[in-house]
């Protein structure tokens, strides 16, 4: 059967962005968010996120096998979209829901599986920074700055889901992911009471 739109009880949120852009970052800061609201020793403000889950999509096309390979040349997995999909379809469909999934690109996902589209951006300086520190390949750091400069990942994302769902939030410094982290926190909340869970 079709799932019924919206059927589940927390939000499927998406985090995607050029690499370097804060994704992890920013879902680990959630995650310990998320990690306080379960146990009760975070603010009260932050209980509707007590149900929220990070899903590394790294580890799961890792570990759920869902590639074709390690491109040693370009250092990333070979990613079997389909089998990725298989992997993280219990958990996107689920009537939990509340996943957050921390992944460079974002279309491949079907819009009755999302909620919110967070796409990260970077200026040049910083992009570039961050990802010399990670020694990627010269033609494999190019190519990032440049899909960053062309915003491809907000393309992407307002290619592919409704443009009320798809927000571009900047992460050039600590400040910009303490103010995206608690933009994301309160609009979990306003979801959750908009459907009265
Ligand atoms: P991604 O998961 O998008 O590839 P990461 O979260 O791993 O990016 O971040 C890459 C690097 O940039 C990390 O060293 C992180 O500390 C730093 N970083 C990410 N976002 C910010 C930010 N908003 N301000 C300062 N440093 C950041
Ligand atoms: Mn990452």
């Amino acid at each position: 059967d079709a799932p019924v739109e919206h059927a589940r009880r927390n939000p499927n949120i998406i985090i995607t962005g050029t690499p370097g852009t804060g994704k992890t970052t920013h879902c680990e800061a959630l995650a310990a968010r998320i990690a306080a609201a379960a146990d009760g020793t975070g603010p009260e403000s932050d209980a509707a996120l007590a149900e929220l889950r990070h899903i590394a999509v790294n580890d799961v096309v890792r570990d759920g096998n869902c590639h074709d390979g390690w491109d040693a040349a370009y250092q990333s997995w070979l990613v079997d979209e389909d089998k990725l999909l298989d992997a993280l379809e219990p958990d996107m469909t689920s009537a939990r829901g509340g996943c957050i999934v921390d992944w460079h690109a974002c279309d491949l996902f079907p819009a009755s599986w999302v909620d919110l589209v967070v796409v990260l951006t970077a200026d040049t300086e910083p992009l570039y920074d961050r990802l010399a520190l990670r020694n990627y390949p010269e033609a494999k750091m190019q190519e990032n700055i440049d899909a960053e400069i062309m915003q491809v990942l907000l393309a992407e994302a307002h290619d592919a889901y409704e443009p009320e769902i798809v927000v571009e939030l900047a992460s050039n410094t600590p400040d910009d992911m303490e103010a995206n982290v608690d933009r994301i926190a309160a609009w979990v909340t306003q979801w959750r009471k908009d459907r009265g869970v």
